[in-house]
């Protein structure tokens, strides 16, 4: 299966990676959101990550330029009509997310593979709206996509083994690690950190330490890279809250409840450092 045109879902801080490391690879690429501002932030982050790789000698002047041109931004979803593979990445919402399978299945073309990036919705219903339950697949990329190695790829219920090959495949071209896992809540990768996030944010709530001293025990105690509430600010609040809701929604268990906390402050419009605040305070 040739994987040579890249459609992407969201221009947002993963859709923008996905599009850039796919580009870097070769592929052309159609970067899609719902309004020409939102494109074009995801645009320019790309450019500036480019120029990054090009001031530390990784890239030069002339493959920048070559990488931008392989993306093409669009408002419209029926460009999904060249893509051999769409990957979406828009927000973290079942509802979304159905909507934007349904329409992807009239207009893609039948041999494309439709992804998601989902962090941690079930792919077995997302894939109940198409008629091409067999070519729907997680592809989870880390963030920042450019930096993280692993790419979670998740079977649906009628996933084929030719599309999971695939896109194992893809994620090797991309020089990332491939982990093949299957859908439940969360996967592997945020059943395992949501909740140890939604419980250092309980540490905060019940008044037990700081934000900063939460971090600090992780880092240093465990040797954790960043504290995990540095971390929640990074992936986003909001994603942070999708995800303990479908963890909790998906195994009916209390002991995957949001903590309150996290519920206020997404409330407050504080997602973490795409918004400029959240745990910490950012200079936006
Ligand atoms: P984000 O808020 O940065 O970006 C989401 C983008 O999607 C926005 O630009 C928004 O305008 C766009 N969008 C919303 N609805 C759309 C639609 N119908 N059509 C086209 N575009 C639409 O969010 P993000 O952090 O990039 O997360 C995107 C997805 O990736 C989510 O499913 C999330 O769970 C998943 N994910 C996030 C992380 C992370 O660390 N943030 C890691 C892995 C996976």
């Amino acid at each position: 299966m040739k994987i040579d045109k890249v459609m992407v879902i969201g221009a947002g801080q993963m859709g923008s990676g996905i599009a850039q490391v796919m580009a870097q690879a070769g592929k052309d690429v159609i970067l899609q959101d719902l309004k020409d501002n939102f494109v074009n932030r995801g645009i320019q982050k790309i450019e500036q990550n480019l120029a990054k790789q090009v001031d530390k000698g990784k890239i030069d002047e002339e493959q920048k330029e070559a990488t931008m041109l392989r993306i093409k931004p669009s408002t419209e979803i029926a460009s999904a009509k060249e893509a051999d593979i769409v990957i979406e990445a828009a927000v973290e919402n079942m509802e979304v997310k159905k909507n934007v399978f349904a329409r992807l299945d009239d207009l893609a073309p039948p041999h494309a593979i439709l992804a998601t990036n989902t962090s941690s919705l079930p792919i077995t219903e997302i894939a109940a709206t198409t008629k091409r339950a067999d070519k729907v697949i997680g592809m989870h990329f880390m963030n920042p996509v450019p930096v993280m190695k692993l790419v979670e790829v998740i079977r649906g219920l009628a996933t084929s083994d030719e599309v999971s090959d695939a896109v194992y495949d893809l994620a090797k071209q991309l020089n990332k690690t491939p982990v093949e896992v299957n859908d439940f809540p969360g996967f592997v990768s945020n059943r395992v950190l949501m909740p140890m996030i939604n419980e250092a944010i309980y540490t905060v709530y019940e008044g037990v330490a700081s934000p900063e001293d939460v971090d600090k025990v992780m880092q240093l105690g465990m040797n954790h890279p960043m504290g995990p509430l540095t971390l929640a600010d990074f992936i986003g609040l909001d994603t942070c809250l999708y995800i303990m809701e479908t963890l909790h929604e998906g195994f009916g268990d209390d002991k995957y409840r949001p903590c309150p906390l996290l519920r206020k402050y997404v409330k407050a419009g504080w997602l973490g450092r795409k918004t400029g605040r959240g745990f910490y305070v950012y200079d936006t």
